[in-house]
C-alpha cells in the first residue's frame, strides 16, 4: 500500500537509489487486525520477515511475542524490549552451541522436528519447553515451504515422548501451512493432525498444552486475499471442530501478513530495450532485482504490484529484469509484466507489498550494488 506518508517521505527526502519505505501505521493496523481476528492466540511475529529495529520496537510495545530463527534474531528481539519469555527459538535446525547461547539469554521455548534435535536441546537447554513441528502439504501456498521442516505426525509423537524422557517439557505441536496461503481451510487438516498428536501423547500420560499454528497469512499483491478476520473465523472454526471445548493455548506467527503491505520499494528504470528490431516485446531493466531484495520473484512465485506515474497510458507486457550481471536476475519473463508503453529510462517505479522478505534477502554487494536501504517511518 503506497500510503500518503510514504509518498510524502519520498517526495521530501528524495532518497538516492532503490530503497524500501515501511509505514509503521500499517504494521500497527495489521497487528491489531490479527489480535482482533484471533483474540485468544498469542502473536509471535516472525522476525525474519523484516527485522528492522523500529518494527520490532513497535510490536514489542504493542504486546507482540517473537518467533526467532537464530541467536542474532533473539538478540534483536531482546534489544527491542521483548523479555525472554516472549521469544520462541522456532528454527528446527540449530547448532547446539546456539541453543546453549539462547538458553543463556533466558529462552525457554524451542522447536524440534527430530530425535537428534531433541538431544541437542536436552543437553544445551535442560528442562526447556519444546514443540514438535509436523509436515503439511503446503498446497495452496504461493510460497510453499516444502518438506524441509517438520516430520510426519506419527513421528512427532515419538519425538515428543523422547523429549519427555530426556527431561524436557513436551509442550506442543507446530506447523506452517506455507507462506502466502490463500486457502482459508489450510489450517483445518493441520489442526486435525495436531489433535491426533495430542491424543497419542495423552495416552502416554503426557499432556500437551500448545498448538503453534505458524504463519502463512497473505499480503495483497495483485489479487485480493481474504481478510485477517476471515482467517480468524476459519481457524477458530477448525480449532473448535478438532478440539471441542478443550482448545489448547494457541500461537500464530505472522511474518508476511504483518509487514508485507506496509512497505513500498522505490526503484528506477535503468534501460528499456529490445533484442532485435522486430522483437515483439521490450525488456525493462530496473535498478533492483533478485539480488537487491526481490528474491521472492524466484520462479515468478510472488508477483508484486508495480505503479508508475504513467499508468494511465497504454500498457504492454514486457520482460522485467534486475541490473546485475547474472542471467538469473530476471523478475518476470514467462509471465510478462504489463507496463506503460511510454515508460522510459530514468522513470521511477513503486513496487508495492514489499515490506516482507526483501531487505533480509538483499545481497551485500553483488556486482558492487549496496544492500537494499530501508526507511521505517
Ligand atoms: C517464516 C516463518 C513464519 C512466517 O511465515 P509467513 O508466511 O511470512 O507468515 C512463521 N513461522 C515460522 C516457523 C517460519 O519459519
Amino acid at each position: 500500500m503506497t500510503t500518503a506518508r510514504i509518498i510524502d517521505f519520498l517526495n521530501t527526502r528524495r532518497p538516492e537509489g532503490p530503497c524500501l519505505v515501511v509505514d509503521l501505521d500499517i504494521v500497527r493496523d495489521n497487528f491489531k487486525a490479527f489480535r482482533h481476528a484471533l483474540p485468544d492466540s498469542a502473536i509471535y511475529y516472525a522476525v525474519k520477515a523484516n527485522p528492522a529495529p523500529e518494527i520490532l520496537r513497535l510490536l514489542a510495545g504493542l504486546g507482540s511475542n517473537f518467533d526467532c530463527a537464530s541467536v542474532a534474531e533473539i538478540e534483536m528481539a531482546l534489544d527491542a524490549g521483548a523479555t525472554p519469555s516472549r521469544i520462541s527459538y522456532g528454527n528446527t535446525i540449530k547448532k547446539e552451541r546456539d541453543i546453549a547461547r539462547a538458553h543463556g539469554l533466558g529462552i525457554t521455548l524451542f522447536a524440534v522436528d527430530s530425535h537428534e534435535e531433541v538431544e541437542k536441546v536436552a543437553r544445551a537447554a535442560p528442562g526447556a519447553r519444546v514443540f514438535c513441528r509436523v509436515l503439511t502439504d503446503g498446497e495452496g501456498a504461493e510460497w510453499p515451504l516444502s518438506r524441509k521442516f517438520g516430520c510426519v505426525p506419527q513421528m512427532a509423537v515419538d519425538v515428543l515422548v523422547y523429549a519427555h524422557q530426556l527431561g524436557l517439557v513436551s509442550y506442543g505441536v507446530s506447523f506452517h501451512v506455507g507462506s502466502q496461503m490463500t486457502k482459508l481451510d489450510a489450517w483445518d487438516a493441520a489442526l486435525a493432525d495436531a489433535k491426533r498428536v495430542f491424543v497419542q501423547l495423552a495416552k502416554q500420560g503426557i499432556e500437551l498444552k500448545m498448538v503453534n499454528m505458524g504463519g502463512g497469512f497473505p499480503t495483497k499483491y495483485l489479487r485480493d486475499v481474504p481478510s485477517a478476520e476471515a482467517y480468524g473465523q476459519a481457524i477458530f472454526g477448525a480449532l473448535k471442530k478438532h478440539f471441542g471445548n478443550n482448545i489448547p493455548e494457541t500461537i500464530i506467527e505472522p511474518g508476511r501478513g504483518m509487514v508485507g503491505n506496509a512497505g513500498v520499494i522505490k526503484a528506477e528504470v535503468v534501460l528499456v530495450s529490445k533484442k532485435s528490431d522486430n522483437d515483439s516485446h521490450r525488456w525493462v531493466f530496473l535498478d533492483i532485482g533478485k539480488f537487491g531484495g526481490l528474491a521472492e520473484t524466484m520462479d515468478e512465485a510472488i508477483r508484486y504490484p508495480i505503479r508508475t506515474a504513467r499508468d494511465t497510458d497504454a500498457m504492454e507486457p514486457c520482460v522485467l529484469a534486475g541490473p546485475t550481471c547474472d542471467s538469473a536476475d530476471v523478475l518476470y519473463e514467462k509471465n510478462m509484466y504489463p507496463l506503460p508503453i511510454s515508460l522510459t529510462i530514468g522513470d521511477e517505479v513503486l513496487i508495492e507489498g514489499t515490506g516482507a522478505y526483501t531487505t533480509t534477502y538483499s545481497a551485500v554487494a553483488f556486482n558492487g550494488f549496496e544492500p537494499l536501504k530501508a526507511y521505517v517511518i
